[in-house]
This record gives structure tokens, C-alpha cells and sequence, in this order.
């Protein structure tokens, strides 16, 4: 089949990569803005998230399919941009010390983690506050999301796959077959974050996007052996500098301008976290495109067989992509359904008249 792709971030970059491997044909559409979601990301993949530490959402599927695409894509596009890091978080009280002393030598959670010796924590406590001790992941790391969309830019372009426009409903004509610019395709995808909220083919659905500021920072000698996290990430960064992050606010005004008020938060969560001297070198931020449920948005528009979204990636793209990407060319391939969290239809009910006539 023939796809039009509008949109790429990390969604349509890894869609894009997908259907090409499955024998398919696309054109990518992107208007190249310079701070977008995916651009801006710390790009973590963990399998151990949120406050109360719990496993993430298909993580035995995700994090063997991940490492497996991303490396394979390394080979295909060049570039480095997989990078495995264990993650060390400090507990923050006695009892989560117990509660995962406990959990460590069980053979579910032993895949994921395990407890550090005295050694290892004493070494971390010249940089990083853990009284407690603490635990590091495995199969863990990050993906220099900027990398990663710079080389599968150069890719496309080199098989001519790839146009740098903004992309508006009005240029396509839609009937049997999708029309863009004299081409025909078989199927257009919408991978258009943030936008997909503004545009009235798919503005109904279950939107909630996340604005999130970042700091960049110089910490002088601390190791880059390791991602720290606790209530924030530190992360090495290749020029030698840290990223550190994030916030999480659901109301704003402005998607991609930082804030006093994210610049306090950040600071307050440093203070938590290191032991050491450090200098704010960059304060920047961008909005992640999420959900209500917290769970993305992949499916065919209930009126147009041929027009599909693959979004609400939200604080977990770069886990959630590959995985999600291969589901969603096999549903439109019609060889599986969707799961039930992840398909567009259980939004219907906010589907109403006034959509309708789009
Ligand atoms: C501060 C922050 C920290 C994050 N940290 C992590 C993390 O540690 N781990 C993780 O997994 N995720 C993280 N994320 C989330 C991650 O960035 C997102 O899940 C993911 O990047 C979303 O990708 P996307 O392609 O759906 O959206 P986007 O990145 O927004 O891409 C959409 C693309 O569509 C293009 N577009 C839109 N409209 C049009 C149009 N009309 N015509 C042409 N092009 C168009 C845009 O220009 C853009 O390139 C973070 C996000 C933020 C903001």
C-alpha cells in the first residue's frame, strides 16, 4: 500500500521506518518547526515509572521491541542514538527500601531490577542524596531523540520520501484514493502531535497534552555511567553535560515557553537529588501530545476508512513507538484488531453532530 504521513516527530518517524521494512511506500509530510515534543524529549525509556515506582504498560512486549528496532534502525540510518544506561534510584524512605529488598528476589521483578550494594550506593553518595540506599534498572537507556529524526530525515530524503510543507486538509482531494500535490495514496496517517488537538478531523477525541521543562546542566566529575532518577531524571548527555527534568503541567499558555515557575519546580527537584555543585547551563521545555487515560491514540476515523491517527505517545514515546507503530501497519494491513486501550473507539462518545460534518 501506498501511506501519507503527515508529521515527523518520533510517531511518524517510527511509523514511517515500519512500513517501509513491511514492504510498503510513504511520503512524509513535515513543516519542521524547530521545538516540537519529540525534538525536545529526554527521550527515557524505563520499565520502572510513575511516583509509586510500578512496572510499565506492556513492558515485557515493549522493551525486547524496542531494543530490537532501534538498534536495527541504528544499522539501517548510521548515527548513534540507542544508548543502554541503567537507571540508579535512590530510595526515598526506609520503607520503599524494604518493599523492593522484598520485590528483588522475585523472578518478575528481578528482570527489571535489582537492589545496589553498600559499595556502589557509597560511591553515588558523594554526588547523589540517598540515605537509603538505592536500586538500579535493567534494560533501561535513552534515545537522543534529535538524532534519531535528523538521521531518518536524511534517509527518506535519500529515497525521496520525504517533503518539508505544512500540511493543510484543503490540499488533498479524498475520495476512493487520497490525492496530495497530483500524487495518489492509498491512506493518509495523521502524526501530527499537538496539532491533531486543532485539526476538526480528529479534535474530538481524549486530548490532554503535558507541558514539561528541562534543564541542561554542567556537574563537574559526576560519572556518566548511570541515569539518576529520583522524583527527576539526570541523565549524561554526550557533550559531557546532564539533562535534568521534568515537569508536568496540565495547564498553560504558551506550549514551548519556559516559566519561572518551571524554572522553581526543576530547581526544588535538583535539591532533592544532588549532593554536589552543579551550574544551569540551558532552561528549556515543550508540550508532550497525551491523553486523558494516559493511553495513546491509534485507529481509522469513524467517517473516513482511509484517513488513521497514530498520537497521545505522551510521556512514553520512545517506549511505546516501535511496538505500537508494527500494531497499527498490522491493523491496517486487516490481519489483527486493536487493543482495546490504545483504539480510538473508546473516545466515540465525545464523536458528536457538530464533528460529524467535517
Ligand atoms: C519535556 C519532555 C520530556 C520528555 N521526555 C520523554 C522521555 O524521557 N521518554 C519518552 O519516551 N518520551 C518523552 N517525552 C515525550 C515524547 O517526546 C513524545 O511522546 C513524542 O515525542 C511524541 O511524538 P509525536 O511524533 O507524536 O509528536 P511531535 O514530536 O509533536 O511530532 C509531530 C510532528 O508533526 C509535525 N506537524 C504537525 N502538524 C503538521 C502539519 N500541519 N504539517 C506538517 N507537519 C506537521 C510537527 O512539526 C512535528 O514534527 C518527553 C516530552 C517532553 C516535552
Amino acid at each position: 500500500m501506498k501511506f501519507l504521513i503527515i508529521g515527523q516527530g518520533l510517531a511518524g518517524s517510527v511509523l514511517g521506518l515500519t512500513l517501509l521494512q513491511r514492504g510498503h511506500e510513504i511520503l512524509v509530510v513535515d513543516q519542521d518547526e524547530t521545538i516540537t515534543s519529540s525534538k525536545v524529549a529526554a527521550g527515557l525509556f524505563n520499565p520502572i515509572t510513575g511516583m509509586n515506582r510500578s512496572k510499565t504498560w506492556k513492558a515485557e512486549e515493549l522493551f525486547p521491541f524496542l531494543k530490537r528496532f532501534y538498534t536495527e534502525s541504528q544499522k539501517l540510518l548510521g548515527g548513534t542514538f540507542y544508548k543502554e544506561l541503567p537507571i540508579y534510584m535512590p530510595f526515598t524512605t526506609l520503607e520503599s527500601q524494604n518493599e523492593w529488598v522484598a520485590k528483588s528476589v522475585e523472578p518478575y521483578w528481578a528482570q527489571w531490577m535489582r537492589i545496589c550494594d553498600n559499595k556502589a550506593d557509597a560511591n553515588f553518595s558523594k554526588y547523589v542524596k540517598n540515605p537509603y540506599g538505592g536500586m538500579q534498572t535493567l534494560q533501561s537507556g535513552w534515545i537522543d531523540t534529535p538524532i534519531l529524526l535528523e538521521r531518518v530525515a536524511k534517509y527518506l530524503e535519500s529515497i525521496n520520501a520525504l517533503r518539508i510543507a505544512k500540511f493543510e486538509t484543503k490540499d488533498i482531494e479524498w475520495q476512493e484514493e487520497i490525492v496530495f500535490q497530483g500524487e495518489s495514496f492509498d491512506k493518509l496517517i495523521f502524526c501530527n502531535g499537538l496539532m491533531a488537538a486543532k485539526d476538526p478531523l480528529f479534535s474530538w477525541l481524549n486530548h490532554a497534552h503535558v507541558k514539561g521543562d528541562l534543564f541542561e546542566l554542567q556537574i563537574l566529575d559526576m560519572p556518566q555511567t548511570h541515569i539518576i532518577n529520583k522524583n527527576g531524571f539526570i541523565l549524561p548527555l554526550s557533550n559531557g553535560n546532564f539533562r535534568m527534568g521534568s515537569t508536568y503541567n496540565n495547564f498553560f499558555d504558551d506550549p514551548v515557553s519556559v516559566t519561572n515557575e518551571g524554572f522553581n519546580e526543576l530547581y526544588q527537584k535538583l535539591e532533592g537529588i544532588l549532593n554536589t555543585n552543579y551550574n544551569v547551563v540551558r532552561h528549556y521545555a515543550a508540550t508532550r501530545p497525551a491523553t486523558k487515560d494516559r493511553r495513546p491514540l491509534l485507529g481509522i476515523h469513524p467517517k473516513y476508512n482511509n484517513i488513521s491517527i497514530f498520537n497521545g505517545l505522551g510521556t512514553k514515546g520512545v517506549s511505546l513507538a516501535p511496538y505500537l507503530a508494527e500494531h497499527l501497519a498490522m491493523y491496517l494491513e486487516g490481519k489483527i484488531q486493536l487493543f482495546e486501550e490504545v483504539n480510538i473507539e473508546r473516545c466515540l462518545k465525545y464523536y458528536k453532530s457538530e464533528h460529524q460534518n467535517v
